[in-house]
């Protein structure tokens, strides 16, 4: 045997699903390596996603509630905006996690190899490091190399004009004029933070409206408060080409209402993530990988080959962290010996908008494609002192029921959809109906109220028919 490092588990990549599942392994009693390419640990989520965007947006959102105040007495002015003493807030925030998991893993003993690495046979990895490799063997592994953003041709990718989302939360500057190509969560997120900075934003989405997949009432709130604000949003739009120029990068239109050109300071493209399983040489393993580069698994992770397994955004369904980790937990107790299966019943998602939008379950618009019968309660926020209070009279709860009254789905729109969505998702796992939710005391005058409230309407609607 010419390896130079010998392991129990192999776990390639130390994204939220890489290093969830070499936690929970080692937590276990595996002896654990994890190997990723880039100096940081912690994925895409940590460095480049969910962690720098959401910093940027705590940002956003405090130089927007200080404008919004005008209306009621306090002037601020305009910000003063420090770009690289942002950019470093933003840095800190992500380097005191990726610190912290250093830390974890130091204390689980998981041995961290930095370098890319490839398959060379179902028990065999290489490592390449600076001109060198180095060599791993390995008893069982768990693949979590994530996804990358799609680049889209016809760009001129290689002018710094032109940014992916990693691009952008770099904040190099503020453009004057940004066009966001992709009206999706990232795309609207990142267009979120430009705004706030002082860009004139423009929006430019394929399909016919903003945020496809989520139900048009939850997307309305933010849709309004958008266009109130940026300079265009195109929808049925495509971008046919862009070219670099001295101004700018000039962007031809196709469709919808759009010019036929246009030029922008700065573009994002933001349109969409590919996995990375077609550049790990998985043939060498004999691990199946389709053609877009997706790894295929059952419900315990393991792919085709029994000892190997897969998870987090290369596997396909929706690429969230929150994914990621459950599926890693799964995958590692699975390894160690366990019965564990992945059986969630729903994958919540959060737009972290101002307003935010979150959903999760059942949503209006894949059960009106797919002939699901149910039944809907509504709590409009107007009616909530809270809501009003904090300037979230425009969002709304909504509660998807089956026959029995339980919750089957939910959306929430407004200022802290996310975390509200969450009480939902526990009522959904317990199956919980709606007058568990209604008769659950909550504080007032809060927000989680709205959901007891939409509960009511609900429940109401039963003693009418009784
Ligand atoms: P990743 O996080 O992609 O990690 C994979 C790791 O594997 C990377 O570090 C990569 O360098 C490494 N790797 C790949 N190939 C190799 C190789 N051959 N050798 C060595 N290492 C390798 N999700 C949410 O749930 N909430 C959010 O708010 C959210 N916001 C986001 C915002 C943005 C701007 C972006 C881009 C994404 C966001 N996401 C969010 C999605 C989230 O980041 C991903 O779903 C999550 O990171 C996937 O985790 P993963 O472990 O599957 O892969």
């Amino acid at each position: 045997d010419d390896a130079d490092i010998h392991c129990g588990l192999l776990v390639l990549g130390s994204g939220p699903g890489g290093y969830t599942a070499a936690f929970r392994a080692a937590d276990l009693g595996l002896d654990v390596v994890m190997v990723e390419r880039y100096p940081q640990i912690g994925g895409v989520c940590l460095n480049v996603g969910c962690i720098p965007s959401k910093a940027l947006l705590h940002a956003a959102q405090v130089i927007d509630e200080a404008k919004d105040f005008a209306r009621h007495g306090i002037h601020f002015g305009t910000p003063r905006i420090d770009l690289p003493a942002l950019a470093a807030y933003k840095d800190g925030v992500v380097g005191k996690l990726t610190g912290g998991l250093r830390h974890l893993a130091g204390q689980r003993k998981v041995r961290v190899v930095q370098g890319v690495g490839r398959f060379t046979s179902p028990h065999t990895l290489t490592v390449a490091v600076d001109g060198g490799e180095q060599r791993i063997r390995f008893e069982q592994a768990i693949i979590a190399v994530g996804s990358r953003p799609v680049h889209l041709p016809g760009f001129p990718w290689e002018d710094p004009r032109v940014m992916d989302s990693t691009g952008a939360l770099t904040l190099q500057d503020i453009p004057d004029r940004l066009l966001v190509v992709g009206g999706g969560i990232i795309g609207l997120e990142m267009a979120c933070v430009y705004d706030a900075l002082g860009s004139k934003v423009t929006v430019c989405e394929l399909s016919k409206d903003l945020m496809p997949g989520a139900d048009r009432d939850l997307v309305k709130p933010l849709e309004k408060r958008l266009k109130d604000r940026y300079e265009n949003i195109f929808t049925g739009t495509r971008v046919a080409r862009a070219q670099a120029v001295d101004e700018g990068i000039r962007v031809w239109f196709e469709g919808g209402k759009a010019p036929e050109q246009d030029t922008f300071d700065r573009v994002l493209v933001a349109v969409g993530r590919l996995p990375n399983g077609g550049r790990i040489d998985a043939e060498a393993a004999g691990i199946q990988v389709d053609e877009h580069g997706f790894i295929k698994v059952d419900r315990q992770m393991r792919t085709n080959v029994e000892h190997i397994f897969a998870v987090g955004d290369v596997v396909g369904g929706p690429m969230l962290a929150h994914k990621a980790t459950h599926e890693a937990k799964v995958a590692a107790e699975a390894a160690a010996g366990k019965k564990s299966h992945f059986d969630a019943r729903a994958i919540p998602s959060v737009a972290y908008t101002h307003p935010e939008v979150a959903w999760m379950g059942l949503t209006e618009t894949k059960a009106k494609a797919e002939g699901i019968e149910y039944t809907k309660a509504v709590f409009p926020w107007a009616a909530s002192g809270r809501a009003l209070s904090v300037g979230g009279e425009a969002g709304m709860t909504k509660l998807l029921l089956d026959d029995q009254q339980r919750v089957i789905g939910a959306g929430i729109v407004g200022p802290n959809a996310g975390e509200l969505i969450a009480e939902a998702l526990l009522a959904l796992e317990m199956g919980a109906d709606v007058e568990d939710l209604g008769l659950t005391v909550h504080p007032h005058p809060t927000l989680s109220e709205t959901l007891c409230f939409a509960a009511e309407v609900a429940h109401g609607s039963i003693t009418d028919i009784l």
